[in-house]
């Protein structure tokens, strides 16, 4: 039987439709099927990160994707405001699904949920079965977007939001992102408002906590998003969608015994959450899913073994080189007492702006690891010190 195709993904969220995306720009003669369980491609995200987080290049192909951009964004502590001039950018799903859709055409097929991914293609639900040389397995993180926890050899706490998009009965006058607002009471960990001002009378409001438990208490934080709303004088006439987010925090673990685990059970190349591509400290993968899609698209052999050795090498050398980020993590999570942890953040963003981005970009230099670790600690200094061994593998 001949291949449906050159090259399957399964999984048409952010980084399989990313990988699709390049591919489709790059070398369109590359037969590509994304297949996704839903009925369109990114699910309901609304992905932003720092312009600064991308390389000029990066930036370039993936500019289509941004539905808005806003020049500067604040943060806000109880001892410490700032606005920082950083531009901030977002993607939403629905310009994610417009733009893959224009550009890859048939090569998408929705409402399609996989029962079996293998090397040399995937069984759909309802039987069907396509073929090809080369399958990544995109599927997101394990266990679904709600955040389970099973990611064995991996210790993960959690960054969990809920997010509404709201239209205002006026104009709200916010004219940049507000990326943590921690003024709010401290409750299960650290918590902050995040606020996008996508209009005039639109805003996406984010309650969010950096907690150790997965649960979300979604009655509970859409009460805490209309009463921060109405603290800051923003009336809420009616709720457009709303998201929710358990996204994974490293503390420590054996990424190579984490992917080995998920080769076992689908022995093929592996991209976005499932492959371990995240940023530690915030959960964030917009620019990791970026980087993934250009090596993949780079890569003259796109058949099962050899992507699932370029998978594997990449999603390990990522990891290696983020074990400081990990040890930032530990320190929020491990040195700090919950209601204390808004106390780090605070004292991170009095930082000079330059770091503060190499930070989320992940490209601090040796001098910024050291400056973030010296002065007074915000947390107890053996708790702290406790956290500066190296990892230890997860069992
Ligand atoms: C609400 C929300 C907001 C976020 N905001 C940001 C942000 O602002 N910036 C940022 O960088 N990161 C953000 N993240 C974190 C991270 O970037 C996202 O989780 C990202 O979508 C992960 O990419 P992924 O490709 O690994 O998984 P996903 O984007 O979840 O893609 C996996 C895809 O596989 C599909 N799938 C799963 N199982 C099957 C199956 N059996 N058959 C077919 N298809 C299947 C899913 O439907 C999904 O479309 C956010 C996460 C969430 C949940």
């Amino acid at each position: 039987m001949s291949d449906d195709a050159d090259l399957i993904i399964a999984g048409g969220g952010l980084a399989g439709g990313l990988i699709a995306l390049r591919l489709a720009q790059t070398r369109p003669e590359v037969r590509v099927l994304l297949v996704e369980q839903g009925p369109t491609l990114g699910g309901r995200h609304t992905w932003s990160s720092f312009e600064t987080d991308l390389k000029p290049a990066s930036r370039a192909w993936t500019d289509r994707l941004i539905a808005h951009r806003w020049q500067g964004y604040e943060v806000r502590f109880p001892a410490h405001h700032r606005t920082l001039q950083a531009a901030y950018r977002s993607v939403t799903s629905e310009r994610f699904h417009a733009e893959l859709s224009a550009q890859l055409g048939p090569a998408v097929l929705t409402n399609a949920p996989i029962a079996e991914v293998a090397p040399d293609g995937v069984r759909l639900a309802d039987g069907r079965r396509f073929k090809a040389p080369g399958v990544i397995d995109a599927r997101g993180q394990a266990g679904g977007e709600k955040g389970t926890g099973a990611a064995p050899h991996l210790i993960l706490a959690w960054q969990k939001f809920l997010g509404v998009e709201a239209i205002t009965g006026q104009p709200h006058g916010l004219t940049r992102p507000i990326v943590m607002d921690a003024t709010v009471p401290q409750e299960d960990g650290y918590r902050f408002v995040y606020v996008l001002p996508l209009a005039p009378d639109r805003l996406l409001i984010e309650d969010t906590f950096y907690s150790d438990g997965a649960d979300l208490d979604v009655a509970r934080l859409r009460t805490n998003i209309e009463r921060y709303a109405a603290a800051q004088g923003w009336s809420l006439a009616r709720v457009a969608r709303t998201e929710q987010g358990v996204l994974p925090i490293a503390l420590e673990g054996d990424i190579q015994a984490f992917l080995a685990a998920g080769e076992r059970e689908t022995p093929v190349a592996r991209a976005g959450l499932r492959a371990g591509l995240f940023h530690p400290l915030t959960g964030y993968s917009f620019p990791d899913a970026v980087g993934l899609a250009e090596r993949v698209a780079a890569a003259r052999d796109l058949r099962s073994p050899s992507l699932l050795a370029l998978t594997r090498a990449h999603a390990i050398k990522t990891w290696e080189a983020r074990s400081y980020y990990r040890l930032l993590s530990r320190l929020l999570f491990r040195a700090a007492a919950p209601e204390q942890r808004f106390r780090v953040m605070q004292r991170f963003y009095r930082l000079p702006e330059p770091l503060v981005e190499r930070l989320y970009a992940a490209h601090l230099t040796p001098a910024d690891k050291l400056r973030i670790l010296t002065g007074k600690p915000p947390v107890p200094i053996l708790a702290a010190l406790r956290q500066l061994r190296k990892e230890t593998p997860a069992p």
